[in-house]
């Protein structure tokens, strides 16, 4: 199968490539998806059997709620050519990355399911980014009904780990935290956004990448499948995790600021079913091969 991924320089792109060495992988250099012409060019120059696209404008706390026109307008345009370019050249598998972002802010019964997806706004901090993706939802279902292909998606929970964008202006919750630490003097004070208390699923980007050709192969289905693992930690814990395997002795502050979504872990049940027993990574696992990743890659 010939397949093509968008967003094949990004975080999970990157990583993606270890494992699935022979696919091709799209930059924005390469083709700008926001242009109709250029989605429809790419489609022409790879003829692809099948896409994974994960393009999109993707940030942290602090990018994604202050810059919700840019998230807004870069998605929609992406989301919109590569569904109808694919359609158009008869590419007969697609399958794309929403995010739990999607989802409602607060539901009455956690974890989130599938069905939760459209039941309520996403996050205040996240509207604009999280629409985009419920857009992209509701293209895929419509060209599932419309035109009977193979188009599918599914909602990763938070992703971390090895090649993750450890810049400080648009870095997420545990590269920053990694950064924070190792750049950290003994007795330093080090401060966070937030209270502390939110709740995360962090999904360890390797583990995404094995279950994602799983996906291409069998997620064949209107469901906005979540992938997400079993852990559910506070800011706070995962924090606590980090600095008792460096045995660094900073001390931690919050800044109560931007808290963000208070909890949207989702089940796996769905997800399981489908590709059977998954051993997740655990976050002391994750982050500890992510630290030192970190340090070899930025030191
Ligand atoms: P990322 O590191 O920010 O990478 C974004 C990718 O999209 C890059 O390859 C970028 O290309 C490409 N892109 C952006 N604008 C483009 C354009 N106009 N034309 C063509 N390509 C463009 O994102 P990621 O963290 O790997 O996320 C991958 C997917 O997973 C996204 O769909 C995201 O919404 C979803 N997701 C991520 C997380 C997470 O925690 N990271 C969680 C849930 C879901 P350039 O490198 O050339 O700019």
């Amino acid at each position: 199968m010939r397949v093509l991924v968008t967003g094949g320089s990004g975080f999970v792109g990157t990583r993606l490539q270890e494992f699935q060495p022979k696919w091709h992988y799209i930059s924005s250099s390469d083709y700008d998806l926001t242009m109709p012409a250029a989605c429809s060019k790419m489609m022409r120059d790879y003829q692809p059997d099948a896409i994974l696209h994960l393009a999109a404008r993707v940030g942290g706390i602090k990018e994604n709620s202050m810059k919700q026109a840019e998230f807004f307008h870069t998605n929609t345009m992406i989301n919109t050519n590569i569904v109808q370019a694919a359609y158009k050249a008869g590419v007969k598998r697609l399958l794309a990355s929403l995010s739990t972002c999607a989802f409602p802010d607060v539901i009455k019964k956690y974890p989130l399911k599938e069905e939760d997806l459209l039941k309520g706004p996403p996050a205040e901090t996240n509207l604009s980014y999280g629409f985009t993706k419920r857009s992209l939802y509701i293209q895929i279902l419509s060209y599932r009904k419309q035109y009977g292909v193979n188009y599918s998606c599914f909602c990763p929970s938070n992703i971390y780990g090895p090649e993750d964008n450890f810049d400080p202006t648009s870095s997420h919750f545990v590269p920053s935290m990694i950064r924070k630490f190792s750049e950290a003097e003994d007795g330093e004070t080090l401060e966070f956004w937030g209270t502390g208390k939110p709740l995360r699923q962090q999904l360890y980007v390797d583990d995404l990448c094995q279950i994602i050709e799983k996906l291409l192969l069998e997620h064949n289905s209107d469901q906005p499948l979540l992938v997400c693992p079993n852990e559910n930690l506070s800011i706070s814990k995962m924090i606590s995790i980090l600095q008792k395997q460096l045995k660094k002795s900073v001390k931690i502050s919050y800044n109560y600021k931007l808290d963000g979504q208070f909890r949207k872990d989702g089940s796996n049940k769905r997800l399981l079913k489908l590709i059977g027993e998954y051993d997740f990574t655990s976050f002391e696992d994750g982050v500890r091969q992510t630290y030192k990743w970190y340090e070899r890659n930025y030191k």
